[in-house]
């Protein structure tokens, strides 16, 4: 199963530039926290978990490491 990172905005959308990072799975838009994202909002690939300069959500990232040991232990 494939993982990308997605962008949540901060209050004021967009111009607010990127609040926090979550993962989804495949090309959806709702994390793995369960929270909704804008589907046009900016997508990364999963190997930059962490290393973003805007934080990513903590519940994405316990989800993540449990689906995704492997490539997420090269990332501690
Ligand atoms: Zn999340």
């Amino acid at each position: 199963m494939m993982h990308q990172m997605r962008a949540e905005y901060g209050a004021g959308g967009p111009p607010d530039g990127v609040r926090l990072w979550h993962m989804v799975r495949g090309a959806g838009s709702v994390a793995m926290c369960g929270r909704e994202l804008d589907a046009a909002a900016p997508v990364r690939e999963a190997a930059d978990w962490g290393r973003t300069p805007e934080l990513c959500c903590h519940t994405c990232g316990a989800y993540f490491l449990r689906e995704t040991p492997y490539l997420a232990a090269e990332h501690q």
